[in-house]
């Protein structure tokens, strides 16, 4: 496995990898999930590269980038184990230097859920996947379903933009308890992480009640809060229930859906979703 830390050893490296080639852009502190996009990749491309990057651009809170766990060494040789070709690990200078002055803005999806909540950060992620992509020229990009609207705003950005790039979209891995794996887990303390399954379980009893026959859009979005207000250490930022493909909020009976949540535990945000499909008939 090679490692490089400069845009022109990527390209060089890059240059000698046989078709098609497969991309995991991550911020590294991997975990299941992570390794998971990765195997995919590994699976149905002749070459994977992954990136480790944590992108100041798409924090919307300083202290939020400052606490963001970091271990590249381990990173690096969890990558090597699981059989990736090239990990590109750049410095903030090196994807931002002095003078960078562009922006990639996606319009309308973006306003809604995380959007509304973390001003700028789609900006952000919009950007550095833009130039990501630019620097590894892969067939195909791998994307967790865990940052549900990230997906739907790059697949607009990829269409919109030109990029020859499939986009893969990876069910999110999970904790035993129902917990989505996320980076951010480790900053909780025992007691956080004892609750944490709430969030899971919340969206679960209304995947029932859709399951069940469910359509009305209050009443599952509601089902959802029920679950949440029993856990006082849960402070909930919101609970959506929207047009998968639009991200709109949706209301009366519906066929289709992507509930999703953030609420912060002590000081970690976190956040979960659950598409409700529609019916097979
Ligand atoms: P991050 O390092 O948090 O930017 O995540 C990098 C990629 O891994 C993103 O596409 C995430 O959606 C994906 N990812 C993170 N956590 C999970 C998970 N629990 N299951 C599946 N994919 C995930």
């Amino acid at each position: 496995m090679q490692v490089c830390r400069t845009i022109e050893e990527l390209r060089a490296l890059r240059a000698q990898l046989p078709a098609p080639v497969g991309f995991v852009p991550t911020m590294g502190y991997l975990h299941a999930g992570h390794l998971e996009l990765v195997r995919r990749s590994l699976l149905e491309n002749a070459a994977t590269v992954v990136s480790i990057f944590v992108n100041p651009t798409q924090f919307d809170r300083k202290d939020d980038l400052e606490a963001y766990p970091r271990d590249v060494p381990r990173d690096i040789r969890l990558l090597e184990e699981a059989g990736v070709d090239v990990v590109f690990v750049p410095e903030v200078e090196e994807m931002y230097p002095n003078g960078f002055a562009t922006t990639v803005h996606v319009s309308g999806m973006t306003d809604v859920l995380e959007g509304a909540h973390r001003p700028g950060h789609f900006d952000g992620v919009a950007t550095v996947v833009s130039k990501l992509f630019n620097i590894v020229q892969p067939d195909r990009a791998y994307f967790g379903q865990k940052d549900a609207q990230q997906v739907v705003v790059v697949k607009r950005l990829v269409a919109d933009l030109n990029f020859p790039i499939e986009i893969r979209t990876v069910p999110i891995v999970r904790e035993h308890d129902g917990l989505a794996l996320s980076s951010r887990n480790v900053r909780l303390s025992p007691h956080g992480r004892a609750i944490a399954p709430t969030l899971y379980q919340a969206l679960h009893a209304a995947e029932e009640a859709w399951v069940q026959g469910e359509r009305r859009a209050e009443v599952l979005r509601n089902l959802v809060e029920e679950r949440l207000a029993q856990e006082p250490a849960i402070r909930v930022e919101y609970v959506s229930l929207a047009d998968p493909e639009t991200l709109q909020e949706l209301s009366g009976e519906i066929e289709a859906g992507l509930l999703s949540l953030a609420a912060w535990i002590e000081n970690v945000r976190l956040i979960d979703n659950i598409p409700l499909p529609p019916s097979k008939e």
